[in-house]
């Protein structure tokens, strides 16, 4: 039977784009014995899923998939291996990482050798999707409404829970079947981030069972470090088991507008100018700007949203045909009974004076649903075409707002115009830097302004590797030309590439890792530590 299992997994890691290894097929006896044993799985299918992630580019076999019933369980499981860590023990090399819903695309929530938790497993423990998602209207001021919602919890389910509630999260990411733990331990971004932050800048605290099994509550006020560490901490230091997230009244609609353009110095202008309005309570500001480029390709729409009527399909085509490549502005303001009546006048003062090409202005007014969840939609039909499961090449990068000129002539229209390979949406939008906290873990350039650019590729099975081909390309010129960018969802694959990501972090982070995860037990998959 065993060697059974052992040539299945061969198998199966020589169908994918197999990278190193497979995992053995029986646990160490120390960990069989254990009360929780019966939750650690080793069926060949489970640990093929385990194994890779919507990247599709990565193999790593873990020996065991868990499957908490509890927090609990997750606590029994690290203390376990922390405390059996010895030299001589069979533990000695053992690691644990969590597996939101697996959305990293190089392999960040796999355990090659080790044990994947699965973290969804304590969701369906609660016989509901969004059950672990309460919702409190609170009297103090300090916190405002808050939702506790599961590390498990997908933020489509968060959203659903706390509408019910009239109430809704502030910050965003585009696409709403990531998890609360999996977006926190990164940042958690989209146009809504230079009004509101980060998703990471939106939490007041949180349950963390540590890499010494420990399980702790932090905020600024209780174990600052731990909670400081954790956001945007690549899953280092804990595995966040609830996190405190802030409310606001839900909108009900959404005016949701495009705006074409083919001088980029315009473009950058006039989303600057825009994200420059941003209070939080500021009636004047829009609630959510992005950026996206458009080039030669055969539809101006993507599975990010389908947007653009087909009625003016063909003379965007031409405008992009023309241009070789055209900047798309993206903006909404969200409105309810209350503010309707003057939302059309605040989104014309806004968009008076751009400098779009006149008549590729594009509008749309929605649900405040539809408009969170406009992802979804084409998900589904990639899914129904069999295109979602494909290899995903993606490079994101942060690139600091004095050099984003210099990008758009030495990487845009350079490298990426040149190759002619870019197949899927290309983002580009400035934050504030303002709205991040430095203490956080989330590295970030060292400038008030700066954009995010997301090469988001699908490939075929075989040819991802021209793709990464491109996007060391792009690195490296990013790093010829000095441009201080930096990557965001970060892969490196040396010691010294990460310590020039992090910079002046780096001492802060590895003093968290020595105090919250001292034996390296917590995401390997990230390739930090391990
Ligand atoms: P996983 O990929 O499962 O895990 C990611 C990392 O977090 C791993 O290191 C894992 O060990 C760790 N982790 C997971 N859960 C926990 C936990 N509870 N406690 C501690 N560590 C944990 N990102 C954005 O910011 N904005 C976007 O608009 C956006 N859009 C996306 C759209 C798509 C279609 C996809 C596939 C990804 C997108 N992402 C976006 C990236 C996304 O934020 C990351 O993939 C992120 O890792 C969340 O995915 P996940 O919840 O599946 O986490």
């Amino acid at each position: 039977f065993v060697v059974a299992l052992i040539i299945i997994n061969k198998l199966l890691s020589s169908v994918g784009q197999s990278k190193q290894g497979f995992g053995t097929t029986s646990l160490p006896p120390k960990l069989s014995s254990l009360s929780i044993a019966g939750k650690l799985h080793i069926d060949p299918h489970t640990l093929n899923i385990a194994s890779t992630d919507f990247g599709n580019m990565v193999r790593e076999y873990p020996q065991a998939v868990f499957r908490p019933s509890s927090v609990e369980d997750i606590r029994t499981l690290v203390k376990f291996v922390h405390d059996g860590k010895e030299d001589s023990s069979p533990l000695k090399n053992l690691t644990i990482t969590a597996r939101g819903h697996g959305h990293s695309v190089r392999g960040q929530a796999t355990a090659r050798d080790g044990i994947v938790v699965e973290m969804s497993a304590l969701s369906s423990n609660e016989n509901a999707r969004g059950g672990r998602v309460s919702v409190s209207v609170s009297q103090r001021k300090s916190h405002g409404n808050y939702a506790d919602v599961g590390g498990e919890a997908l933020w489509i389910d968060v959203l659903q829970e706390t509408l019910k509630h009239g109430l809704t999260p502030v910050s965003w990411t585009d696409y709403l079947y990531l998890t609360v733990g999996g977006t926190l331990s990164n940042a958690g971004i989209s146009g809504s981030t230079f009004r509101y932050g980060p998703q990471i800048s939106n939490v007041f605290e949180m349950d963390v069972i540590t890499g010494t099994g420990e399980l702790a509550t932090c905020s600024a006020r209780r174990n600052r470090d731990l909670f400081y560490a954790v956001l945007g901490g690549l899953g280092q230091f804990g595995i966040i088991t609830r996190a405190r997230i802030a409310l606001e009244p839900a909108p009900q609609r959404v005016i949701w507008a495009r705006l074409l353009y083919c001088d980029f110095s315009a473009f950058t202008r006039d989303q600057e100018r825009l994200i420059a309005i941003n209070g939080r309570y500021d009636e004047r500001a829009l609630d959510y700007q992005e950026g996206a480029v458009l080039m030669h390709q055969g539809s101006p729409n993507n599975w990010r949203s389908s947007f653009f009527p087909a009625s003016d399909r063909s003379r965007i085509v031409s405008l992009i045909t023309k241009n070789d490549i055209v900047y798309c502005l993206e903006v909404a303001k969200y409105y309810d009974n209350s503010t309707k009546c003057f939302v059309d006048k605040v989104m014309e003062d806004l968009l008076q004076g751009l400098s779009y090409v006149p008549k590729f202005r594009f509008q749309k007014d929605v649900t405040y649903v539809e408009f969170l969840n406009r992802v979804r939609d084409g998900e589904l039909k990639l899914r129904s075409q069999g295109s979602w499961e494909v290899p995903h090449p993606w490079l994101n990068l942060f690139v600091p707002k004095s050099r984003i000129s210099d990008f758009n002539v030495r990487v845009l229209k350079d490298i990426i115009l040149r190759n002619n390979i870019t197949s899927g949406p290309v983002l580009i939008y400035p934050m504030n830097k303002n709205k991040w906290d430095d203490r956080m873990s989330a590295v970030i350039p060292d400038e008030d302004v700066f954009y995010t650019v997301g090469f988001l590729q699908s490939s075929g099975p075989d040819d991802w590797r021209d793709f990464d081909l491109q996007n060391e390309e792009v690195l490296r010129c990013c790093e010829e030309s000095g441009m201080g960018a930096k990557q965001y969802l970060p892969k490196y694959d040396a010691r010294d590439e990460w310590k020039k990501h992090f910079g002046s972090k780096l001492v802060n982070f590895q003093r968290a890792k020595a105090k919250f995860d001292p034996k390296t037990i917590l995401s390997p998959g990230q390739r930090i530590f391990n």
